[in-house]
């Protein structure tokens, strides 16, 4: 059984499609997901999906990328953070990919967003779901500064270097590998694949974007998860029934999450 550790089911290109998507996880054998907010305007569809489904889960956050949205200050997350089925705050953190002209000095305000999240995190005692595009050292760096390791979480969707997953495990987080390390192009971030230890690997496919190979360029759902498991399963040299109990203990173990019965 898998767990897909981040997902957008709110997000138009799935939300319509539910049912279906729910029995093409359950054939797949992917019983769990983790719903990934992004606004607070979008927060209720979240929860709701969370509510709704035994087997699903959410979190609260807005996303670096998120413009022109209602800006969250700790209060706000901390009074989602104590809803049921929220167990995560996120997904926040730092995108410097898409500056659109801007300076990285221009871009105070995501860093500004970023430490209220950690602090909600710390004052909720709930994991954090970072987001980190052409910013590592900066994400790391407010981590450190902002006490992160006392809440610990996950990189998700990982494409940094060997040095930057060290310095995240160090702090005591897990790294979350999502349908890119299937990629052709892909062969250093299957090197990073490689490093994590198996006790620190999460899987995610960041649904409805980046759908593994062999689906990839299609709409991307829970569903295909199996498949950047089958890509761990190969680069560690072990069975894909080790990844998938692996990763669904530390899925567990992060975010507290019961064991199915
Ligand atoms: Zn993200
Ligand atoms: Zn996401």
């Amino acid at each position: 059984m898998y767990v897909d550790s981040h997902c957008h089911l709110s997000f138009p290109e799935l939300s319509g499609n539910l049912l279906e998507i729910r029995r093409a996880m359950s054939e797949a054998l992917v019983d769990r997901a983790l719903c990934i907010c992004t606004t607070l305007e979008e927060f209720d569809k979240v929860h709701a999906l969370a509510t709704a489904f035994d087997n699903f889960w959410c979190s609260a956050g807005v996303h670096p990328d998120s413009e022109g949205v209602r800006e969250p200050n700790v209060e706000d997350l901390l009074q989602l953070a104590q809803l049921p089925r929220v167990v995560a705050i996120g997904e926040t953190g730092l995108d410097y990919y898409r500056l659109n002209g801007r300076t990285i000095d221009a871009m105070q305000w995501q860093r500004a967003r970023f430490r209220v999240h950690i602090r909600a995190a710390r004052a909720s005692a709930l994991p954090l779901v970072v987001h980190t595009r052409s910013a590592a050292e900066d994400t790391l760096r407010i981590l450190r500064e902002e006490g992160a390791e006392q809440t610990g979480g996950v990189f998700h969707c990982f494409t940094e270097s060997r040095d930057v997953a060290s310095a995240a495990l160090d702090l005591g987080f897990h790294i979350s590998f999502s349908g890119i390390v299937t990629f052709k192009a892909a062969t250093e971030l299957r090197e990073v694949a490689r490093f994590v230890p198996l006790d620190r690997c999460l899987i995610e496919t960041d649904s409805p974007y980046l759908a593994p190979v062999p689906f990839r360029g299609k709409v991307n759902s829970p569903a295909y998860v199996p498949w950047v498991a089958r890509q761990l399963a190969e680069l560690k040299g072990v069975t894909v029934a080790v990844i998938a109990r692996a990763t669904t203990e530390n899925f567990q173990s992060l975010f507290r999450v019961p064991p199915l019965t």
